[in-house]
């Protein structure tokens, strides 16, 4: 019997509500896109599986089931994550002004080692809407924020578009992947052509 290792890296998205943190989780594990708005009902996550170099690694995304509203994620979403995603919506300056306490809330509730050096990844989305005319919070004032962070990698998409979504996830995947700890997963006989999968946990309605 074979034994593959694989990685797996917990990925958490973290940001306003309504600002696209679904819908890119959605795009780029599915390729998929929705108008329609529909809050997310019951903490979930995704599996993608991908290989980087000559490592298998599982990327499991955790998408927040609504409650950032009220900023109570529960310890649990937080617990042992490889890679944060601070996603904010180019379009609304309040989105983008709350990710000081988004960051703050990370490094509080995950309590990660070595706080300084966690791996954080900002994305600005909504790029398409207008052409870009209603854009209000500029790349420049964007990666200014990274730099003042410890250089956080920056990523501008459209979950619509699809632009940008996968440099954005593999960026993501190889960030974490460099911060990896201890959680490697062994998997016994699984075939060599299962390349995406996915779970859901708790609630899926
Ligand atoms: P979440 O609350 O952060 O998970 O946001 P959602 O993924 O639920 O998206 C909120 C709304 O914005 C939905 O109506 C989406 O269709 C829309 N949306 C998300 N991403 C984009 C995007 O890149 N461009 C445009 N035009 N709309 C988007
Ligand atoms: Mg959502």
């Amino acid at each position: 019997m074979s034994l593959r290792r694989r990685t797996l890296l917990k990925v958490i998205v973290l940001g306003d509500s309504g600002v696209g943190k679904t819908s890119l989780m959605n795009q780029y594990v599915h390729k998929k896109f929705s108008q329609q708005y529909k809050a997310t009902i019951g903490a979930d996550f995704v599996t993608k599986e991908l290989q980087i170099d000559d490592r298998l690694v599982t990327l499991q995304i955790w998408d927040t089931a609504g409650q950032e509203r009220f900023q109570s994620l529960g310890v649990a979403f937080y617990r042992g994550a490889d890679c944060c995603v601070l996603v904010y919506d180019v379009n609304v300056m309040k989105s983008f002004d709350t990710l000081d306490n988004w960051h703050d809330e990370f490094l509080r509730q995950a309590n990660p080692p070595d706080p300084r050096t966690f791996p954080f990844i900002l994305l600005g989305n909504k790029i398409d809407i207008d052409g870009g005319n209603s854009r209000v919070v500029s790349e420049k004032k964007a990666r200014e924020w990274c730099a003042s962070k410890e250089n956080i990698p920056y990523f501008e998409t459209s979950a619509r578009e699809d632009y940008n979504v996968d440099a954005a996830f593999l960026c993501i995947a190889k960030t974490a992947l460099a911060n990896e700890h201890e959680q490697d997963i062994y998997f016994q006989g699984i075939p060599e052509t299962v390349v995406e999968t996915e779970q859901r946990g708790g609630c899926a309605c």
